[in-house]
C-alpha cells in the first residue's frame, strides 16, 4: 500500500487539504505533515536559521495530522530527513483555493512543496483549484478531490519519469461539467501588480504589492488554455531551468576584450 504525504502552503487547518486527505485515504496510507500557518506564496524554501518544531493536532474529521512551523518544502524535508518511521512513497499538495498557473510555478508553496519531493527523488504532485475569483464563502473542494484521486492513482500505477512533478489545476465547477483532462505545457502569466505606497504614524513610507488580479495568456496546449476548456490542466514540470536555447547564443561570445579564447589570464 502507498504510503502518501499529504502537505499544503495554507496551513493544516485549511479546508481544501482535509478534502485532499480524506481522498488519498482511499488509496493508500496518509501521514499529513503541513504548515502551522499560511505560507502561499511564499516560494521554495529551506528553514536554515531557525529550528523547525513539530507538533500533533487533529484534523477536523478528529484524524491525527503533524503541524509544522516550516515552510512546505520544510514539511517535505522534515519527512524525508527521517522524522517520519515509515517510508514516503509519493507527496501530494493541496488543495489550493487558487489556480497556479503559468509563472506562479516558482512563487507558489503548493507547487514548491511537490518540487522538494522531486529534489528527493519522489513524485510530487500540486493540485490546485480555479476558484473565480470574486467567490464567497466555503469552497467546494469534492471535484478537485476527485480529480486529485484519478491523478494520483494513475501515478501510482504507472510512476513518474525521475525528477518530474505535475502541477494539477481544476476548473471550478461540478463534477459532470469538467471537460476531460489535458496535458498541458505552462502558458504564460500576465501580473497586474501595483506598489501601493502609504506613510506610517511616524512619517515613513511604506509598501504593499497590490493591484489587480493576475489574468494570463490564454492559449492552446497550455494550463490556461485547458482551464478556459473547462479542462483539468496537468502540466508536468521539472526543476532544471536551464533556457537551452539559449546555449548556443552564449556560447559565441567573447568574455576577453582581444578576442582571445575565454581565459581569465590575459586579455
Ligand atoms: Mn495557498
Amino acid at each position: 500500500m502507498a504510503h502518501i504525504l499529504v502537505t499544503n502552503d495554507d496551513g493544516v487547518t485549511a479546508p481544501g487539504l482535509l478534502a485532499l486527505a480524506l481522498e488519498m485515504r482511499k488509496l493508500g496510507q496518509v501521514t499529513v505533515l503541513a504548515p502551522d500557518h499560511n505560507w502561499s506564496a511564499s516560494g521554495h524554501v529551506k528553514t536554515m536559521h531557525r529550528p523547525l518544531r513539530v507538533k500533533e493536532m487533529q484534523l477536523l474529521d478528529g484524524s491525527l495530522a503533524l503541524a509544522s512551523d516550516g515552510a512546505p518544502s520544510d514539511c517535505v524535508a522534515l519527512a524525508m530527513l527521517g522524522l517520519l518511521p515509515e517510508k514516503v512513497d509519493i507527496v501530494v499538495s493541496g488543495i489550493n483555493p487558487n489556480a497556479n498557473l503559468g509563472h506562479d510555478v516558482t512563487y507558489s508553496g503548493t507547487v514548491t512543496a511537490a518540487m522538494e519531493a522531486s529534489i528527493w527523488g519522489l513524485p510530487g504532485i500540486a493540485v490546485s483549484l480555479n476558484s473565480p475569483e470574486n467567490h464567497h464563502g466555503a469552497l467546494d473542494y469534492g471535484p478537485a478531490a476527485r480529480v486529485a484521486h484519478r491523478v494520483v492513482r494513475t501515478v501510482i500505477k504507472n510512476g513518474l519519469p525521475g525528477g518530474v512533478l505535475l502541477n494539477v489545476n481544476v476548473p471550478y465547477l461540478p463534477d459532470e461539467q469538467i471537460n476531460g483532462i489535458r496535458i498541458t505545457r505552462q502558458g504564460l502569466r500576465v501580473y497586474r501588480d501595483r506598489l501601493d505606497e502609504r506613510v506610517d504614524p511616524r512619517g515613513r513610507p511604506y509598501y504593499w504589492i497590490g493591484g489587480d488580479a493576475p489574468t494570463g495568456v490564454v492559449e492552446q496546449g497550455t494550463d490556461f488554455g485547458a482551464l478556459a476548456e473547462g479542462a483539468v490542466s496537468i502540466t508536468p514540470l521539472h526543476l532544471d531551468l536551464t533556457a537551452y536555447q539559449a546555449l548556443e547564443f552564449l556560447s559565441g561570445w567573447q568574455f576577453s576584450e582581444d578576442g582571445g579564447r575565454n581565459s581569465l589570464k590575459g586579455g
